[in-house]
C-alpha cells in the first residue's frame, strides 16, 4: 500500500453542478441551462444525454473542453455564440459574432407577416439588414412559392445568411445583396413583402446589457437619431418598391413607437397600419399595408 491516492475521476454531474453553481454565483439570467447547453456542446452529447452519462467519470481531454466553454461564458460570451447556434421561430440558425442573435419578440414579426401573406402566391420579399437571415428564411420556410432578397451591408453577416439558407435547403430560392439599405435600389423589382428588425438603439442608451454592448455587432445594433436613423431612411428609401396591396414590417425600440408611426404615416403611401405588442407589452413592431393604387 502506498500513501498517495490517486485522485477521485471527476463525473458530470460533479461538474455540471458546480458549473450551475459557478454561473448562479456571476447572476446569470439562466445558470442551469447555461450548464448543460456548454456541457453538452464540450461532450459532443445532447442536452437529454447528458443525465444518462450522468455517474460517468470525464477524461482530462473532456474536463478541458468543458472547461474552456465555461470560461467563455464567464467572459459574459452569450451561448448563442458558444454554441454557434440559435433556435428561432422552431428552426435552428448557425449564428457567430458577425450577427445579431435571433430574439424570441422578432418571432412574432415573422407571425404577423404569416398572418396577412398570401400562402400560395409567389410572392417576392425583401429582408433588410438580414443579419443572420432569420426573418427573412423563416418566412420562406413557410410561404412555399415566396422567393427572397437578402441584404446586409455586412458581407461577413451575409455569409452567415447563405450558409443558413443552404442548411434550411432554401439557397434557390434566395439573392443576396450586400449594400447600404439607406442607399439602396433593386432596379426593376418589386416586393410583395418587406421586413426589417433594423439597429435602433441609441447609442447613448444605457439600459443596453453589458453582454449584448461587448459582443454583438455594433452595426447591427446602434443608429443615429436616438435610435431612429436606420428605420428612417431604409424605410423611405425603399418604399417606391413596395408593390401597391404589399406589407412593410420593421421592428422598433421601446419608446419609439409613436415616432414610427408618424413617419409611416408621413410616407403616404399606406391604407392601414398596425402597431403589435411583444411578450411584456412593449410596442415592438409596425405592420404597414400599402394602398392599393
Ligand atoms: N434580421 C436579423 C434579426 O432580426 C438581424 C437584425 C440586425 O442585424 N439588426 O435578428
Amino acid at each position: 500500500m502506498t500513501d498517495v491516492q490517486k485522485a477521485e475521476p471527476v463525473k458530470l454531474k460533479e461538474i455540471l453542478e458546480k458549473t450551475t453553481q459557478f454561473f448562479k454565483q456571476k447572476d446569470f439570467d439562466s445558470p442551469r441551462l447555461d450548464a448543460e447547453l456548454l456541457l453538452a456542446k464540450a461532450l459532443n452529447l445532447r442536452r437529454i444525454d447528458l443525465y444518462l452519462k450522468y455517474d460517468q467519470p470525464l477524461a482530462e481531454t473532456e474536463l478541458q473542453q468543458c472547461r474552456e466553454l465555461v470560461r467563455r461564458r464567464s467572459k459574459g460570451e452569450p451561448v448563442a455564440y458558444i454554441l454557434e447556434q440559435k433556435d428561432f421561430y422552431g428552426f435552428s440558425f448557425y449564428v457567430d459574432k458577425n450577427v445579431l442573435i435571433p430574439r424570441p419578440e422578432t418571432e412574432l414579426l415573422v407571425e404577423a407577416v404569416l398572418e396577412r401573406a398570401s400562402k400560395q402566391e409567389p410572392l417576392s420579399i425583401l429582408d433588410l439588414g438580414c443579419g443572420s437571415g432569420c426573418i427573412g428564411l423563416s418566412l420562406l420556410k413557410k410561404l412555399e412559392n415566396a422567393e427572397l432578397q437578402l441584404l446586409d451591408i455586412s458581407s461577413a453577416a451575409l455569409e452567415v445568411a447563405k450558409k443558413n439558407a443552404g442548411a434550411l435547403q432554401l439557397s434557390e430560392r434566395c439573392q443576396f445583396t450586400c449594400g447600404d439599405a439607406s442607399e439602396m435600389h433593386f432596379s426593376g423589382q418589386q416586393f410583395d413583402v418587406i421586413v426589417s428588425n433594423p439597429p435602433y438603439i441609441s447609442s447613448d442608451d444605457e439600459r443596453v446589457q453589458k453582454e449584448v454592448v461587448e459582443f454583438e455587432p455594433h452595426q447591427a445594433l446602434f443608429a443615429t437619431q436616438n435610435g431612429l436613423g436606420a428605420n428612417f431612411s431604409w424605410s423611405k428609401q425603399i418604399i417606391t418598391q413596395l408593390k401597391p396591396g404589399g406589407i412593410m414590417a420593421f421592428e422598433f425600440g421601446i419608446d419609439q413607437s409613436p415616432h414610427v408611426r408618424k413617419h409611416f404615416e408621413d410616407l403616404g403611401v399606406f391604407s392601414e397600419i398596425k402597431i403589435i405588442k411583444d411578450f411584456s407589452g412593449i410596442d415592438r413592431h409596425i405592420l404597414a399595408l400599402r394602398k392599393d393604387s
